[in-house]
Parts: structure tokens; sequence; C-alpha cells
């Protein structure tokens, strides 16, 4: 570990330490500020999938939301699969033009809006892709076919009772 504790000024030992609590927060802040490289909240608005967390006690990492709901297609090799405490740009915008994670956004889209989703431009490349990924795509947009389709009649008769 190349990080070390900055030798606190006005600390006298045995005299209340750490007891000032915005003290603490401050250098908290400042703790976090250095080990984290600067995450940006901002990158949450420009990537919705984007995630941040504290895991287990004292890491923190950000992770693609998408990719890790769908497992099945997404590379889960990815940093962003996995969840890194490196807080790139870079990082961030390659992973949205990844190919994988269009996927995993397309399948995403499907489940959640059904037949009605315009096939995104990402599926016009699937036949270019590994045989398994197609079928595991295609299942995933079957599904959600499935279940909208399953819906839509009560939809229908509703809305035309009017
Ligand atoms: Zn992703």
């Amino acid at each position: 570990m190349s990080w070390q504790q900055a030798p606190k000024a006005n600390q006298a030992p045995g005299k209340r330490p750490r007891r000032d609590p915005e003290k603490s927060a401050a250098s908290k802040l400042d703790y976090e500020t250095k080990r984290k490289r600067n995450f940006l909240p901002s990158w949450t608005e420009k990537f919705p999938w984007l995630r941040y967390t504290e895991e287990a006690g004292e890491e923190y990492m950000m992770y693609c939301s998408t990719c890790r709901s769908l497992p099945d297609i997404a590379d889960t090799s990815s940093s962003l699969f996995k969840g890194t405490g490196s807080f790139r740009y870079d990082t961030l915008s390659s992973h949205a033009l990844s190919k994988r994670h269009q996927l995993t956004e397309a399948a995403d889209r499907a489940r959640q809006r059904g037949p009605d989703a315009p096939l995104p431009p990402v599926l016009t490349g699937l036949h270019r892709m590994e045989e398994t990924m197609l079928v595991k795509m295609t299942n995933i947009m079957h599904a959600a076919y499935y279940v909208a389709r399953t819906e839509q009649p009560f939809t229908h008769f509703t809305t035309y009772m009017g």
C-alpha cells in the first residue's frame, strides 16, 4: 500500500482523540478523496447503469448494474462487471461502447418494454456473434416477448372497454 495516513497536526495524545465529529468527517472525506481517485457522481447521469458502492468495508467500487443483471450475456471478465476501484472516465465510456454492454442494454430494454421496444442497431450485428451468445440473447428476447404477450390481452381489454 502506498497510501499513508497524514499526521494530524493538533491532536494531543490522550486528549479526546477522534471525538470531534466534524473533524473526523472531514478527515474521512479527505481519506476517501485520495483513495477513490475522484469518483464523480455526475458520471451516473451520463451512464445510468453506473453504480457506486462500498463493499466489504473498505473497498470502493463502481460497476455496471445492467451487465450484472444479465450475467448470461454480459462479459463477466470485464472490469465493470466485476467491479473496479479504478475510477476512470475512460473505463466508463469504453464500456458504454462495448458490444457486450450494448447487448445487455438491448436485452434489458426488451425485458422491460416487451415487443414494442424498437430493435436496437446492435442486434443487426448478431449474426456475426458466436452462436452460444446468439442463443442466449434469443432466449432472453423470447422470454421478454412471452411475458409481454401474455399480459397484453388484459391491457387491450381494459383499454377498449371504455
Ligand atoms: Zn455494462
